[in-house]
């Protein structure tokens, strides 16, 4: 194994460690700043509707993720894979 190989071993064994809790709280700190006012029942209303609208399907068979416009035309009992 080359130097640079495991110069780059030890680089991602310390990437994947956790953050130190300095970082951590800077971060936390950083989020709390950020307060938002809580949404309107109206504002919440729509935000339904739009989550309804935008809901997908997975395809049972090929496990494809579709709108279900797409599921019903093309997956689900009518799927190649089935
Ligand atoms: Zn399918």
């Amino acid at each position: 194994m080359s130097s640079d190989k495991i110069k780059m071993k030890m680089r991602n064994a310390k990437l994947g460690k956790k953050q130190s809790s300095e970082h951590i709280e800077k971060r936390i700190n950083r989020l709390k700043g950020k307060k938002r006012k809580p949404f309107s029942e109206e504002t919440k209303e729509k935000m339904r509707l739009a989550a309804k609208n935008k809901q997908k399907m997975e395809c049972e068979y090929c496990h494809i993720i579709l709108v279900p416009y797409n599921y019903s035309k093309y997956h689900g009992e009518k799927c190649k894979l089935k």
